[in-house]
Parts: structure tokens; sequence; C-alpha cells
């Protein structure tokens, strides 16, 4: 009916190895309300629309990837921040983000489970000599060409994906990050492989993939980090006889 808690942040903790991993956001608790948890509402995003579906919903728990509080921010609580905390605070809503923990994990984590959305087959991590660095390298579920590949992940996604590169080329090995891990792109290039996919993109990127011959695909920040949170969730559920519910607040980038 309820688990405390206490008990469920220690359990995630334990369960995503969060104190192990160095990040710029605090992971785990980052805005206590009750302390009873019976129903959780799971996204990407702490926004302000995903916590009033939570007061909507009567819900005690937020679980998200983006939570607050990121190293070099304003540390005043001034504006959206202010609405966002009186609201939580206001109905005792717990707030729980695990930023990098969800991104790594090699079962919950935001890339094993976009590489299961795509079919990818994960071959290794995608910078082997810094297990620090999320993402993975793999190959596409068959052989495609950079057209085909771009059809197919804005099939399973539900988004276009941005790509930067010959539709006709055949592509068979591909490194990936969720979120906006466009700086990377040169870890993909380093590890020999045809294509990076990450969530956004930038100027610089371009070159890089055109000069490299590298095929990129933008495939949308949020877009690519659905699915980690959502996971998370449905593990709960299972373990625990708690109510669990992912809301998907859309968003194009
Ligand atoms: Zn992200």
């Amino acid at each position: 009916m309820y688990i405390l808690r206490k008990q469920l942040i220690a359990h995630l903790d334990t369960v995503l190895n969060a104190k192990k991993i160095r990040d710029y956001c605090p992971n785990g608790l980052q805005v206590e309300g009750s302390e009873q948890v019976r129903s959780i509402i799971t996204g990407v995003t702490a926004s302000q629309a995903l916590i009033d579906i939570a007061i909507e919903r009567g819900a005690d728990t937020i679980l998200v990837h983006h939570g607050y509080f990121w190293e070099g921010e304003d540390e005043r609580i001034v504006g959206i921040k202010k609405e966002r905390l009186a609201s939580l605070l206001r109905h005792d809503i717990n707030l729980i983000a695990y930023h990098l923990p969800l991104d790594m994990h090699s079962v919950y984590g935001n890339n094993v489970q976009l590489a299961d959305v795509l079919g990818l087959q994960i071959d290794g991590l995608l910078d082997e000599s810094d297990p620090s660095v999320p993402g993975n390298i793999g190959r596409l579920p068959r052989a495609m060409t950079g057209g085909e590949f771009a059809e197919w992940i804005g099939e399973q996604l539900q988004r276009e994906p941005l790509h930067i590169g010959e539709a006709g080329d055949t592509i068979e090995t591909i490194g990936w990050c969720t979120g906006g891990a466009q700086g990377y792109l040169q870890k993909a290039i380093d590890a020999g492989v045809d294509a990076f996919l990450t969530g956004e993109i930038n100027e610089p990127a371009v070159h890089l993939a055109r000069e490299t011959g590298t095929h990129f695909y933008s495939a949308g920040h949020h877009a690519t980090e659905r699915y980690g949170a959502k996971a998370l969730g449905e593990y709960l559920a299972d373990k625990y006889d708690i109510i669990v519910e992912f809301i998907d607040i859309d968003n194009p980038v």
C-alpha cells in the first residue's frame, strides 16, 4: 500500500549506484515531501506542467531524470523556481531525481532503454577508457542506408531526426548517448563507428560529422530520454504495492 520515502530512496540509490557517480546536480531526494509513498508520477523533467498533473492525480512523489539545483545555476528561489518549489511544498510532494545514474544504468538507463526501442545491439561503452562517460557503441538492427535509418528512428521515436550525412551510404555501426551529448561526437569518431546519435546538435558538430564522414542523428533530447524514468517506474510498480504512472509531456527539443 505504501513504502517509506526513506526506504524508497535508499533502495533507488543502491539500484542506481547513485552515491558513486559524480554528477552536476544532487541525485536522489531533491525536495522533501510526504513520509509515505503511495503514488508516483514519473516523467523526463520536473516542469510545472508535470507538477500540476501530479497534484491533479493526488500523487505524493515525482520521479524524474531532470530535476533541479544544477551546478552553476542561479541559487536564488525566484521566478519559475519559486513557483515549482512552492507547488511541491504546498502539496507535500517528494521530488526524486536521478541524472547521470539514470543515463548509465545497465537495465533502466536511458541509453540501454533507447537501444531497446531502436533495436540497437550493444557492443560496449562509448568511451572504453572512461567508464564515467555515459553512452554506448553497437550495431543497427541490420545494415541500413543513412536515409533508411533516419526513417527508422522517426518511426520508433515518433519524432523525425535531423540527419547529417549522405542518405545513400550504408551504416552498420553506431555510437549513441541520450540527451545533449553532441560534444561526444569525437568519442564516436575515435571508436571508429559509422554513425552517432544523440538528442541535440550544434553548429561545430555538423562540420565535424561532415569532415570525418560520420553520420550524425539528432533525435531530440526529450525523445531520447523518455525511456529511463518510465522503466524505473515500472520496476518500482512491480516491486512495491504502489501506483506509478509515467506522464509524457511533449517537448520538440
Ligand atoms: Zn538530459
